[in-house]
C-alpha cells in the first residue's frame, strides 16, 4: 500500500494514478472534505509577518485556484532530466484546458486588454480549466466556484477513489517512521486533536508520498532528518487598481487575460483590499478596477519548524514596482482615475521550493530516504512567477508512473 500525505494538487494526481493502475493507496488529508462554495472558510492563517494564500481541505489549494492553466518550467526541468511534456500534454487534455469564449470576457477586462493594446503591451487570454457551460461569470473563483464548474483536485480524488483509494479527511500526519534509516511509516492524528500525541496512530508501508505542500512538507521532512526548507518562493503579487465606477469588475472571471513582460506578469485582478484603501473615495467593490502583478520572487526564504522566514529582496521589490508602473499606465488608460490608483501589500500563492529537484530529492522525486517521495510545489527548482498546477500535476503522474514501475519489477 501506498500512502500519499495531502490531496491537493500533487497528492490527489498521485492517488488517482496508483489507483487505476490496482495499487492500493490509502490518501491522509489534514482538511475537510467540503462543497467547493464553501471553500473560503478553508483558508489557513498565515505565518507571520508574510501573507500566504492556500486552504486545508480535500483538494488542497486548487478548489481556491482561478482556473489558470499554463506550462511552467518545462525546459527548466528538462535540463535536469525530468522531461514532463507528455504528462503536460495530458493533463491539458484531461483538464480541458483552453481559453474562455467572448460571453465569459466582462467589460473590465476587455478594457484592460484594449488598452494594453492601444499601448502596444501584448496581451493574450488566458488558458483556463474552467468548464464553460457550468461557469455564470461571479469573480468568486479564489473563494470557491458556487456553481462547480472549476476543476480542481477533489475531481482527481473522487476518480482516485472511485478505483478504490482510500481518503482519511480530517487526519494529519505528523511525522514519518524511519528506523535504522528505513521508512517504515506515517504517524497521524485526527486534526480535532492536533497536537495531542496521546491521540496518535500508525499506519505503516515502505512507500510514501508527501504532498502535503511546500510548507508542510518540508516540516516532515526536517522531522526525519532531511534538511528540507531552504529555497522558499511564493511567487509574490500584489494589485494595483483604482476607481472606475460601477464597471462590475468584481463579478467577472478572475485573470482572464495574460500579458508576459521580461521580470512580471500581470492579469486583471480585483482585490477588496483596494475598495477598503479607496472607501474614504467613496469606492465600493463594484467601482474598482484592478491588475494584478506577479513576479518569481528569488527563493530566498525558508520554512522552520514555527514559522517562515520570507523578505522581499531588492530585486523583488524593484520587479514589483516595475510591474506597478506598466500596470498604472495600463489602467490609466483603461479609463480609472489616476488618482485613485493605489496597490495592496505583496502576497504570495504559489508557494515551492523547499525539497527542490536536484537538492533535496532526485529527480524520480525520492528523498536519500528510500521509498519516500514528494510531489507537490515543494519540488520545484526555481520560482514560476506563473500558475504552477499544471506543472505540479504533470510532474505528479510522472512519479506515479515511476511507483508503478517499481512494484512491477
Ligand atoms: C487563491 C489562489 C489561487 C490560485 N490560482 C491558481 C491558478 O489559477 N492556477 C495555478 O496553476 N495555480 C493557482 N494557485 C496555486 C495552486 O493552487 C498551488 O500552487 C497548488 O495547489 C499547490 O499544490 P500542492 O500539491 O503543492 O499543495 P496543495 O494543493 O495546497 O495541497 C496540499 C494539501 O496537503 C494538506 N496537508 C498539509 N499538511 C498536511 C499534513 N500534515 N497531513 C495531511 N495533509 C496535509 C493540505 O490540507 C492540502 O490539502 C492558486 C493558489 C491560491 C491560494
Amino acid at each position: 500500500m501506498v500512502i500519499v500525505v495531502g490531496s491537493g494538487a500533487g497528492g490527489a494526481t498521485v492517488a488517482r494514478e496508483l489507483a487505476l493502475a490496482g495499487i492500493p493507496v490509502t490518501v491522509i488529508e489534514k482538511g475537510p472534505s467540503i462543497e467547493p462554495k464553501n471553500a473560503f472558510h478553508q483558508y489557513e492563517p498565515s505565518e507571520d509577518g508574510m501573507d500566504l494564500l492556500k486552504t486545508a481541505c480535500v483538494g488542497g489549494s486548487t478548489v481556491v485556484s482561478a482556473g489558470n492553466g499554463v506550462r511552467v518550467l518545462e525546459d527548466e526541468l528538462k535540463s535536469m532530466g525530468v522531461n514532463i511534456s507528455s504528462e503536460l500534454d495530458e493533463v491539458e487534455d484531461e483538464l480541458q484546458v483552453g481559453v474562455l469564449p467572448d460571453t465569459h470576457f466582462g467589460k473590465g477586462t476587455k478594457l484592460l486588454m484594449e488598452a494594453a493594446e492601444s499601448l502596444d503591451i501584448p496581451v493574450s487570454k488566458m488558458p483556463k480549466f474552467i468548464r464553460v457551460d457550468e461557469c455564470k461569470p461571479c469573480g468568486k473563483c479564489s473563494l470557491g466556484c458556487p456553481k462547480d464548474a472549476k476543476w480542481s483536485s477533489r475531481d482527481y480524488m473522487k476518480e482516485a477513489q472511485q478505483a478504490g483509494a482510500e481518503l482519511y479527511s480530517n487526519c494529519r500526519v505528523t511525522e514519518l517512521l524511519v528506523k535504522d534509516g528505513q521508512l517504515k511509516g506515517v504517524k497521524l492524528v485526527h486534526s480535532a486533536d492536533a497536537d495531542n500525541p496521546d491521540f496518535e496512530t500508525f499506519l505503516e508501508s515502505e512507500t510514501v508520498v508527501l504532498a502535503s505542500g511546500a510548507v508542510e512538507t518540508p516540516r516532515l521532512l526536517q522531522k526525519a532528518g532531511i534538511e528540507a526548507g531552504k529555497n522558499f518562493f511564493m511567487d509574490t503579487f500584489i494589485t494595483v487598481g483604482g476607481i472606475l465606477n460601477k464597471i462590475k469588475f468584481n463579478k467577472e472571471v478572475q485573470m482572464n487575460a495574460l500579458i508576459k513582460m521580461d521580470n512580471f506578469i500581470l492579469a486583471p485582478h480585483f482585490s477588496s483590499f483596494l475598495a477598503q484603501e479607496l472607501e474614504e473615495r467613496g469606492a465600493k467593490d463594484k467601482d474598482i478596477l484592478g491588475l494584478m502583478v506577479k513576479i518569481a520572487d528569488e527563493p530566498s526564504g525558508r520554512v522552520e519548524q514555527d514559522g517562515i522566514i520570507q523578505t522581499n529582496t531588492l530585486q523583488d521589490v524593484r520587479y514589483l514596482a516595475e510591474g506597478a508602473a506598466v500596470a498604472g499606465s495600463i489602467l490609466s488608460a483603461a479609463g480609472v482615475k489616476p488618482d485613485t490608483i493605489v496597490s495592496t501589500h505583496p502576497r504570495g500563492a504559489h508557494p515551492g521550493g523547499t525539497a527542490a529537484v536536484g537538492d533535496i530529492v532526485d529527480e524520480n522525486l525520492e528523498t536519500t530516504i528510500k521509498g519516500l517521495y514528494v510531489a507537490d510545489a515543494s519540488v520545484l527548482p526555481v520560482p514560476p512567477g506563473a500558475p504552477p498546477i499544471l506543472t505540479i500535476l504533470a510532474l505528479a503522474k510522472r512519479l506515479a508512473r515511476h511507483i508503478i514501475q517499481k512494484k512491477s519489477d
